[in-house]
């Protein structure tokens, strides 16, 4: 059954009501290269915001109200007007979120990330898909989970994760395979027993993210013959109390030109918002970029289970 009717059924219509937060997508250059990025960045891609689109939506942002800015990529630090979207977000009162993999901070250039991120007040959501090095390097590449650890040190000792600071740090969870992350509570004391008795690490939360197979992570599906299964258990995992949770209600997402769409999973399908024309983020006032919202087999992944978002499971 299509999407937009299963979810239909629930008597929930599927439209953006209103925007807590703009998730600003800098880019495709990333100093990793993940197996399953949905994004598909690495280290040779060129696409990465010019300073005059920030610029635009740092003007855009200052006439709206929307409270939340949620900066992705790539590794968005990597693109020059990172720390600009940064400073003038925080300044104009908006709560900022980085998406950050923690081995970005050893690329020369972004060793006083920590610091620059405890001077901002950012609230730090990283990948770590595994506490286990041999499933960290598999899905990320070689010394990605060494990196990530003492990326995770840097930040505890600035103050990240510790119970008595307010500096967020929360761990991403995403399965290794085609497979539904397990419950995100006890996942969350499992990373938190291991981290803290073999390196000493504090965070806050573990979010579980559904892997959502497009790109890579589709591709790597479609090469081992499983894209169909996975598909068929995601469609059958189809959990209703999800639906009127789903992140695309209240966020919207705009890529490194200022293309507009209802998700980061829509953006890298290309399914900008406009009713086909291409308008850009500034072009419109916040009220014109409600309403209803594009759907793909893609988004059984949100539903499935427990429900996933970029803030974690749902249900
Ligand atoms: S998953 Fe994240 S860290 Fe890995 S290549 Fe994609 S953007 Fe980079
Ligand atoms: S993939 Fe995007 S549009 Fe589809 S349900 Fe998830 S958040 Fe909404």
């Amino acid at each position: 059954m299509e999407f937009a009717e299963r979810v239909a059924e629930e008597a929930r219509p599927l439209r953006r009501d209103r925007i807590d937060t703009l998730q600003i997508n800098v880019g495709k250059l990333c100093n990793q290269a993940c197996v399953h990025c949905h994004v598909d960045a690495g280290p040779r891609r060129t696409e990465i915001m010019p300073a005059d689109v920030a610029e635009r939506i740092l003007d855009w942002l200052a006439r709206s109200n929307v409270p939340t800015v949620d900066i992705t990529g790539g590794a968005p630090e990597l693109t020059p007007c990172f720390r600009r979207l940064v400073e003038r977000a925080s300044e104009l009162g908006r709560a900022v979120i980085v998406r950050h993999n923690f081995t970005v901070q050893h690329v020369a250039g972004q060793e006083d990330l920590p610091e620059f991120f405890r001077d901002h007040r950012v609230r730090l959501i990283g990948s770590l898909p595994c506490y286990l090095e041999a499933n960290v390097d598999r899905q990320r590449g070689k010394g990605v989970y060494a990196g990530s650890i003492a990326g995770l040190r840097r930040l505890n000792a600035v103050g990240y994760g510790r119970p008595e600071s307010e500096l967020t740090l929360d761990l991403v969870y995403t399965p290794l395979g085609p497979s539904l992350p397990p419950p995100q509570g006890s996942l969350r004391d499992d990373y938190a027993a291991y981290l803290s008795e073999h390196y000493g690490i504090v965070f806050n939360d573990l979010l579980t993210i559904t892997n959502v197979p497009i790109n890579r992570f589709r591709h790597q599906l479609q090469r081992e013959g499983k894209l169909e299964d996975y598909y068929q258990l995601l469609e059958a995992s189809f959990n209703p109390s999800t639906v009127g949770r789903l992140m695309c209600r209240t966020q919207l997402s705009v890529d490194w030109t200022g293309l507009v769409y209802d998700c980061d999973f829509n953006q890298m399908l290309d399914w900008h918002i406009g009713n086909g024309r291409a308008y850009r983020l500034w072009e419109r006032p916040l009220e014109a970029w409600l309403g209803a919202i594009q759907t793909g087999r893609h988004c059984y992944a949100c539903t499935a289970g427990c429900g996933s978002s970029c803030r974690g499971a749902l249900a």
